[in-house]
């Protein structure tokens, strides 16, 4: 039996009708960029995780981008102020900081839960930081009260990235609701995928919500009027369609790999390999199901040889990829760790418990 990670022609087939005819519909309406399909995902999507606005735009980075940006243009952020980031995570979220000309602050997350260390926030707070950056990595709910607490303290922003949480939880809110703006990727191997590259920012703020706006169609509100040095970074009609249906199937999907999350905690047994923190399945929409183990390599050609497949997220941490030489000669050990000992298992809305049993299986007896 050959297990892929992530069998995206399954995920989609799995709503193949549906999908065909709206993208049917829309190729047939003639409309094809910011019209009704944008504005019904849009009002689906904000209603969804809890916010006044959601707004579409071309990918999950340019998102991050425009909600730092759009804070430069209403004069919140300036040049060289500080965000303070997880260590470990997709480079996304720190290259909508650099991006900007700020300035990103490496915090090293928890060993035990993969998110950012909330007591180790307060001690690189200087005057010129401005924000935290959280992002929820692996579907992993990063949000805590101690966190919330000191943005208000201190007088900071809270961005989310939401790139891979769709779904999760904090509370009875969405993740995505809890800061001030939110960052959203439906690349399509994402919990809410599109058939190709789109995004979204989801905020509260009606202010910071009409600069983003502006910001992603060419700086501009008004026809042949540019209000900013904008780009365009629009989000595609047949995208905003096509997330519309899946957006109906996301909980179910999200269940589905809750149940093999669930199948895989109760029964992988290796003493060679360490699970992170098992969280409550509100608080986890699995995106990812990392596990550590201090021979991953091995682990992971053993694995190839029976026939599962399995991805490392992520191989190189951000401080030691070239484009930040800058950073080479600082330590986080903890994110160095992580990148050097995760392996994420197959998990998805498609992957069935045979193939999980599989998994578990092969995995014990390594
Ligand atoms: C996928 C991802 C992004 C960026 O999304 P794109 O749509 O690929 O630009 C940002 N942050 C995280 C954590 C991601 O996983």
């Amino acid at each position: 039996m050959q297990i892929p990670f992530l069998s995206l022609k399954d995920v989609t087939g799995k709503y193949s009708s549906e999908i065909h005819s709206a993208v049917s519909r829309v190729i047939d309406s003639g409309w094809y960029l910011q019209g009704e399909e944008n504005k019904k995902f849009e009002a689906d999507y904000a209603k969804y995780i809890g916010t006044k606005h959601a707004i579409g735009c071309a990918n999950g980075l340019d998102a991050l981008i425009w909600i730092v940006r759009a804070y430069k243009e209403l004069g919140y952020f300036h040049d060289g102020d500080e965000i303070i980031v997880p260590a470990n995570t997709y480079i996304a979220s720190i290259l909508a900081i650099t991006e900007n000309n700020l300035k990103p602050i490496l915090v090293e997350p928890r060993f035990e839960t993969l998110e950012i260390d909330d007591s180790k926030i307060e001690e690189r707070i200087t005057p010129r930081t401005k924000a935290i950056m959280i992002v929820h990595l692996y579907g992993r709910c990063a949000y805590t009260e101690r966190i919330g607490e000191i943005c208000k303290k201190h007088n900071l922003k809270l961005i989310e990235d939401n790139a891979q949480a769709h779904g999760c939880k904090f509370g009875d809110k969405r993740t995505g609701s809890l800061g001030d703006a939110s960052g959203h990727s439906f690349y399509p191997g994402k919990n809410l995928g599109a058939l190709g590259d789109a995004g979204a920012v989801t905020t509260d703020n009606q202010e910071l919500a009409e600069c983003i706006r502006a910001l992603a169609n060419y700086g501009s509100q008004k026809k042949y009027v540019f209000k900013y040095s904008g780009r365009n970074s629009r989000l595609d009609e047949i995208q905003a369609a096509v997330l519309d249906i899946k957006l109906k199937y996301l909980d179910n999907d999200n269940h589905n790999r809750q149940q093999i999350a669930k199948y895989y905690y109760e029964n992988i047994s290796n003493p060679k390999i360490t699970l992170p923190e098992r969280l409550n399945d509100v608080n986890n929409v699995y995106h990812l199901f990392p596990v550590f183990c201090e021979q991953r390599d091995s682990l992971q050609q053993y694995l190839k040889e029976n026939e599962i497949q399995t991805l490392i997220h992520y191989p190189i941490p951000p401080h030691k990829q070239e484009c930040y030489n800058e950073w080479d000669c600082i330590s986080l050990p903890i994110t160095e760790k992580i990148h050097n000992q995760e392996l994420s298992l197959p998990i998805s809305p498609v992957l069935t418990m045979e193939e999980a049993k599989e998994v578990v299986r092969v995995i014990n007896q390594y």
